[in-house]
């Protein structure tokens, strides 16, 4: 091509823009620093030889942002955007535009990371405190929970929940009973989950169920709970309080999956006797997306917290005493309960947990009231018309759905068709509506039409809308202030804003948190999420209506495949912990299927693994056998092979990530897999590394079998402050057909077209809840992929390894670099040694929070070695900012000699008593032994731009010791 040529290339080319700096200048001067001369001889020298992939990926050639959206464009509109009457969990709901803007379309909220920091996170962390207030109060149960990842997952994690009180984590046989008016894509879930805990799932109707079990001879297996729905899937309303006090008398517990609206009217799970109660918050504010992301919750009786899965926020103090949020309960965590962990949760929903508790501060109780009660109103309108017709319907007492029987369904589904809306299909005389927060009296009527002819009821003709005894809700809720005081646009938008200010993101600065990879979240690959034809689809709308997902769901799977190195993907699992399980999910039916299912239950994982990895493998009933690392951090291949050999027999997988988790690109990894090969293994890779991989090598090239990726780390979705993710899995031929069952062949029971409860038992089961998982957020990896193309990929690899090399290089003077692996270069991320300062009067942590005053959100602190920081950086930060936070760490450095010398006090210095907050730094005392201005803009950069940290060093412990999880608990502390 002539250069006259080139300058014809469209304005907008993305690479450049993601890519740190375009500036090849900056490129040869920081190679330069490195010691390469191009980014091909960096990474031919830190990738090694064997798996360095041997061709380019066949991917489209790259386009500009306009022209993949024009692109995007035109797959969204194969979409058809009906309106929704379908229910089951899904509703259409009014996103209020100041929440719309302002939360899901600002990258202040939506590029924030997890809350480990609270001392930044403070605004997230009160936003979530009010989901935990909404769900809990709601609910009448104790303490809840800061979102679970869908509603179908909340269940599963209720029933895993039971068998660990029930049973105390023994293995005994037992059984879980589950009403058949659940939602089907719960008992799907359910079931799925329960399989290879060997928990009997046993679905049925609650009013005639008998309990057997130990307490009836011993001959069955004990039920470790119930779980039914509320109001139920069809719509009816039951009084479930003698069926608990049952359940309770044969020993199992109680879980109600409850719809959070009808809960403003009907009795709350806590006031009839529910142990546990989950659901989903979709309806607050937050777009069915085809199924996602939404935020599911999960709420328990005090006595079970410590059994509880998931996030949990409380109130603590900082260092000033004044009252300040963190995650509470750690401890239930996989990174330090590894396989006894409470779950394998780490990334959740945040961002729609934020939404939907904002949608709840916004309406307050009274609103929400009356959105509930319209529904309800109109419900009623429409079953007195549906009665006038002949039709039958659930009798009182409903709340938004009915199941209309005696009817042709196939005439009535015809009929909405036509007016482009869409019913719940049930069977040949049985359809089901369900009205929600946008439903109109016009609706109704047309609704009506579609069944025969009859005047729309009035609604002064509907005589109570109260809910008789036992049904109606006595109990108050939401009476807290912040419920009750940002009714208007202009205190809601303030209170958002006011929130945002508190928390650090990457409007800020680099947040180079190792693992994690928080890169680029373009606004070009945002912009599509709340396009009505990506927003406001049902996910079990017929197949005809989704033709445009279809083509991005292909597009993205086929480009994900070729990735990987892998034959087919599922874009399913909601996270990647969800991955991990499906792909292990995977493993064990293949297993089966070869009919070594039962005794191949081993695990091998490497010590350095991420917790989820043997959380997961815990879940998928296998037993984790550690295996150790060398000094240099790599896969001990000794102890790896006698571990192998030891379990050949038993030996159903080895998990390993790649690079590995201290960074570096092993170079026995092709060893590695053959190992478990050899002893009839399969390789799971942790795909959370694959920033330093994609374009380079991959997980099918390597030789494993299996791997997850993490949409939101190497695929630019945005972390939201701790969620949403996405984790869909690659496999290796041999594997495709374990893959968790797929919504394109029409399969899942829940997909328009297949009766309710027909088990189609391909596949692994359902591993989340809608069958495409988190649908709406896969346009923005499209995106991304579209944009860079293969060429480009492959250079934003390169550019990772460079940025972290630069930044290894920087600071190998002052703090050693802990593991580096061929030409003493380290992958995408290095892991920097601060233990040798703990005896020195500095620690980690110290280093972690002078940071804030730097303006940086510290690198993840402690994984996988303690007392070390992982930094890194991404491909999408330029030099400049990458000698910022550089230059940030060599002036901590000083300030931790000083310390080491004796030169600062070893209790007052700025280290210990970082972060400074301007209530510290402005008060009219001062009494430290160093200035207020190296207190709070020790640097120069500081001065141009400050982030204030909300609050002072969070004290966790006193937290934990004095648990309160409520919005109660923000009164100032005494
Ligand atoms: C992030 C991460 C996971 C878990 O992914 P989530 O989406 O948070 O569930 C697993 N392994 C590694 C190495 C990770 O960095």
């Amino acid at each position: 091509m002539s250069s006259l040529r080139d300058l014809l290339a469209p304005i907008d080319q993305f690479e450049s823009r993601h890519s740190g700096s375009a500036d090849s200048g900056e490129l040869a001067a920081m190679l330069a620093q490195v010691g390469y001369e191009s980014l091909d001889a960096l990474s031919a020298a830190a990738v090694p030889e064997d798996i360095r992939l041997p061709r380019r990926l066949a991917l489209p050639e790259a386009v500009g942002e306009a022209a993949a959206l024009a692109e995007l464009r035109g797959l969204a509109a194969q979409n058809q955007v009906f309106r929704s009457f379908i229910g089951a969990g899904y509703y259409d709901c009014a996103v209020p535009a100041v929440i719309q803007r302002n939360i899901l379309e600002n990258p202040g909220w939506y590029t924030a990371y997890t809350p480990y920091q609270s001392e930044i996170s403070q605004g997230r962390l009160e936003a979530l405190l009010n989901f935990q207030t909404l769900v809990s109060e709601l609910t009448a149960l104790d303490i809840a929970n800061a979102s679970m990842l869908d509603e179908g997952t909340a269940a599963a994690e209720a029933m895993m929940m039971c068998h660990r009180i029930k049973l105390g984590g023994r293995s005994d046989a037992a059984r879980f009973f589950v009403s058949e008016q659940c939602h089907p894509q719960t008992i799907e879930v359910v079931r799925t989950r329960a399989a290879p805990l060997g928990v009997e799932v046993v679905v049925g109707d609650h009013r005639s169920f008998e309990f057997g079990g130990a307490e009836g001879g011993g001959a069955v297996p004990a039920i470790v709970g119930v779980l039914v729905q509320y109001p139920d899937t069809r719509g009816s309303i039951h009084d479930y309080e003698a069926f608990f006090a049952r359940a309770h008398a044969a020993g199992a517990l109680c879980v109600v999956a409850a719809d959070l609206l009808a809960l403003t009217l009907l009795r709350a799970p806590g006031e009839f006797g529910a142990d546990v109660a989950v659901g989903s918050a979709q309806r607050f504010g937050v777009p069915m997306g085809f199924g996602g992301p939404h935020a599911g919750y999960l709420a328990t009786r005090d006595a079970h917290k410590r059994q509880m899965p998931g996030r949990l926020v409380g109130v603590s103090k900082d260092a000033q005493g004044q009252p300040a949020l963190r995650l509470a309960l750690g401890t239930r965590e996989q990174h330090i309960r590894r396989e006894k962990a409470t779950s394998n949760i780490c990334t959740a929903q945040v961002l729609l947990g934020v939404m939907a508790s904002m949608y709840a501060v916004y309406h307050g109780p009274s609103g929400l009231r009356r959105i509930a009660q319209r529904t309800r109103l109109l419900t009623q309108i429409l079953a007195r018309g549906l009665t006038a017709l002949g039709a039958r319907v659930n009798a009182e007492p409903v709340f938004d759905t009915l199941t209309v029987g005696n009817v042709a369904a196939a005439r009535v589904h015809a009929a909405a068709a036509a007016r482009r809306m869409n019913l719940r299909q049930i069977d040949a005389y049985t359809v089901g509506i369900s009205l929600d927060e946008v439903t109109t009296l016009a609706e109704v009527e047309t609704l009506l039409s579609f069944f025969g002819e009859t005047p729309t009821p009035a609604p002064e003709a509907i005589g109570a809308l109260d809910y008789p005894a036992p049904h109606a809700r006595q109990s108050a809720y939401l009476a807290h202030e912040v419920f009750n005081r940002y009714h208007t646009e202009h205190e809601m938008l303030r209170y958002i804003k006011r929130l945002e200010a508190k928390d650090l993101s990457l409007c800020h600065s680099m947040i180079s948190l190792g693992s994690c990879t928080m890169k680029l979240n373009a606004t070009s690959e945002m912009l599509p999420i709340t396009w009505p034809e990506f927003a406001r689809l049902h996910p079990h709308a017929p197949a005809e209506q989704w033709r445009g997902y279809r083509a991005l769901f292909d597009n993205l799977e086929q480009w994900l495949a070729e990735i990987t190195g892998f034959a087919a993907v599922s874009l399913q699992p909601n996270a990647g912990s969800q991955g991990e399980y499906a792909g292990l999910l995977a493993i064990r039916a293949y297993h089966r299927s070869r009919g070594e299912g039962e005794q191949r239950r081993v695990c091998l994982i490497p010590t350095s693994a991420h917790g989820t990895n043997p959380a997961s493998a815990a879940m998928c009933g296998m037993q984790v056998v550690p295996v150790a690392c060398d000094e240099a951090g790599n896969i001990n291949l000794d102890d790896l092979r006698a571990k192998a050999a030891a379990h050949a027999a038993e030996l159903a997988a080895l998990m390993i990530t790649y690079p590995s988790t201290h960074g570096v690109f092993e170079p026995g990894v092709r060893e590695v897999c053959e190992i478990v090969h050899t002893h009839g293994g399969q390789v799971y890779m942790d795909g959370a590394n694959m920033n330093a991989q994609v374009g380079l090598s991959s997980p099918g090239f390597i030789g494993a079998d299996v791997c997850h990726l993490n949409l939101h780390k190497t695929f630019c979705v945005p972390h939201g402050g701790g969620g949403p993710g996405v984790g869909p899995i690659g496999v290796a031929a041999h594997l495709a057909p374990f893959l968790p069952k797929d919504g394109r062949k029409g399969n899942p029971t829940t997909m328009a077209g297949v009766a309710e409860g027909e088990a189609v038992n391909s596949g692994s089961g359902a591993v989340s809840a809608a069958p495409f998982g988190s649908a709406s957020i896969l346009p923005i990896s499209w995106m991304y992929i579209r944009m860079m193309g293969a060429d480009g990929l492959r250079r934003a690899t390169q550019r990772a390894i460079l940025n972290a090399n630069y930044i290894a290089k920087r600071l190998e003077g002052y703090f050693p670099v802990l593991y580096r692996g061929n030409g003493g270069l380290v992958a995408h991320e290095c892991i920097l040694e601060f233990r040798d300062w703990k005896p020195r009067g500095v620690e980690v942590e110290d280093v972690a929070k002078r940071l804030i005053d730097y303006g940086y959100h510290a690198p993840t602190m402690s994984f996988p070695v303690p007392g070390t920081l992982m930094i890194e950086p991404t491909e999408s930060e330029t030099r400049a900012e990458l000698d910022r936070f550089c230059d940030a760490l060599i002036f901590i450095h000083a300030e931790m000699s000083a310390v080491a010398s004796g030169e600062a006090d070893a209790r007052d210095n700025v280290l210990k008593n970082a972060p400074h907050t301007a209530a510290v730094v402005s008060a009219s005392e001062w009494s430290h032994a160093y200035s207020r201005e190296s207190a709070a803009y020790p640097d120069a950069h500081t001065r141009a731009t400050k982030f204030w940290p909300a609050v002072g060093r969070v004290d966790n412990v006193y937290g934990d010791r004095n648990l309160v999880c409520a919005c109660g608990g923000m009164q100032p502390l005494s």
